[in-house]
């Protein structure tokens, strides 16, 4: 599902807003302060998707 964070730039308040499109971003306004054009953030739920080339274990020496 395209929820994306988005952080407000004025009172800084983290809210998620559906995204169906790119356009969609600068659309999306804080619920508490009405400002337009949040910030986005990363997505912080990462899936278990492992789809890159095998790494081996890491070991600092
Ligand atoms: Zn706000």
């Amino acid at each position: 599902m395209p929820i994306y964070e988005f952080r407000c730039k004025k009172c800084k308040k983290i809210f998620e807003s559906l995204v169906l499109s790119p356009k969609e971003e600068e659309t999306v306004s804080c619920p508490k302060c009405g400002t337009k054009g949040g910030e986005k953030l990363m997505s912080v739920f990462a899936g278990g998707k492992s789809d890159s080339s095998s790494c081996s274990s890491t070991s600092f020496g």
